[in-house]
């Protein structure tokens, strides 16, 4: 099936169009200054068969948006597509499914309503979200759509693990839990480990990349995972300050007169890696400026570990022991020092890493770096998001047409 999977943001459009019977990238995009001024650089990238076509255009609305993605599937120079009709379903990817979502859903008008009605709990990313299901409903009517959600594998959370210790209203009334995110890439990634170690185990999953959270999977379920009400809470990320003592929020507007908002802003795109650091938020840059010696450097990279290694921890202990851990997104998959140095001394707990293999890993393919005398099976695993929401996408689809 040729599926169009859409993450539609604010003022973006990221698409990939995936041929799910091959397991084949056809194309993939990204539209960019949507019902924004144009800057200076290319908005609009588009690549397919081995080139990248870029472009700099007006996009007034999310509706000329996905008319610009039609024109270049269907360009006749580029050769992706004859027919916009190919295109068998839409999967598009929803941040917020909170507990109105358990599983992946046909897009309906009643469904299109109750994303919207979520827009409280993910105030950034429901409305884009809308706009682009809106955009591709005018465009193509007839093309089938579907809604993936960011929550749905965490919803299988204890009560335990998903609530805070506040009152009852806050949860029933006010909708504050845990209800965590990447829960596309975890599942995906928690799949490729029963396939890898042939059972439904005791997993634990480290999706470390600008964003990073980790999960606890126990056959299948997920038990627990660090993001909460919001992305911010849990792993030290490249601007998110994760764990937090929530005083601080206070202590911080008396200091600088900004409002709370401004100061959860603050939280979530001037602290982590960026804040501590005070170079970037891109962990290579942080790297490299410790190993020139900066301390702030130095110390935002131990403080990024240390919280890695403190969470596999607790999961270790939640889930009762661990078969395998698993290292996905940008930094999991690309940098060997973070998985070093989170996993270093626990082999007290049966948890080791073959240091060579580990160092020498090749880029793109699932690695097995397990150390010798380890008891927990570790992998490098690269993380295929959009394959899995088209792979969801066409499961649900061809159910509707049988
Ligand atoms: P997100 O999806 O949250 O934006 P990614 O999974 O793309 O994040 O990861 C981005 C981070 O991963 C970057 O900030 C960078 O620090 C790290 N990263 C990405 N690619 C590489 C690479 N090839 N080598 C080393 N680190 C990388």
């Amino acid at each position: 099936m040729k599926i169009l999977v859409v993450n539609a943001g604010s003022s973006s459009i990221k698409f990939q169009l995936i041929d799910t019977k091959f397991d084949k990238l056809m194309a993939k995009g990204t539209l960019y200054r949507i019902g924004e001024k144009l800057g200076p650089e290319n908005n609009v990238t588009f690549k397919a068969n081995g080139k990248i076509f870029e472009d700099r255009k007006e996009i007034v609305g999310f509706n000329e948006g996905v008319k610009i993605i039609i024109d270049l599937l269907t360009n006749k120079n580029i050769g992706v597509l004859k027919r916009i009709s190919e295109i068998e379903a839409i999967g598009h990817r929803i941040v917020q499914g909170a507990e109105t979502f358990k599983k992946s859903t046909l897009i309906t008008p009643k469904v299109i309503q109750q994303i919207e009605d979520l827009t409280p709990l993910a105030p950034l990313h429901q409305p884009g979200h809308i706009a682009g299901i809106k955009g591709f409903l005018s465009n193509l009517p007839n093309v089938p759509m579907v809604a993936v959600f960011d929550t749905v594998f965490h919803t299988t959370m204890p009560a335990y693990a998903s609530r805070y210790a506040i009152p009852e209203i806050a949860y029933k009334k006010w909708k504050i839990r845990r209800y965590g995110a990447h829960g596309t890439s975890h599942k995906y990634i928690s799949e490729q480990l029963e396939k890898l170690v042939g059972y439904k185990g005791k997993f634990i999953i480290c999706h470390i990349g600008n964003g990073a959270s980790i999960s606890a999977v126990n056959k299948g379920r997920c038990l627990d995972t660090s993001m909460g009400f919001t992305p911010l809470e849990g792993l030290v990320m490249g601007t998110r300050s994760g764990d937090i003592e929530p005083t601080i929020i206070t202590r911080v507007m008396e200091m600088t007169n900004k409002s709370a908002q401004e100061v959860i802003s603050w939280l979530n795109k001037e602290c982590g890696l960026l804040g501590v650091s005070g170079v970037s938020n891109d962990i290579r840059d942080v790297q490299k400026a410790a190993q020139d010696g900066n301390k702030n450097a130095k110390l935002a990279i131990d403080m990024f570990n240390y919280r890695i290694k403190k969470y596999i921890g607790a999961y270790a202990a939640a889930l009762g022991g661990v078969d395998a851990i698993a290292f996905t997104a940008g930094t999991g998959e690309n940098r060997p020092e973070v998985r070093e140095q989170a996993l270093r001394g626990l082999e007290f707990m049966g948890i080791s890493i073959d240091n060579a293999k580990n160092e020498n890993f090749e880029r793109g393919v699932v690695q097995d770096i397990t150390g010798k005398n380890s008891k927990a099976k570790i992998f490098i695993i690269p993380t295929d998001e959009e394959g899995m929401i088209a792979k969801e996408t066409a499961e649900i689809v061809s159910k509707i047409q049988k």
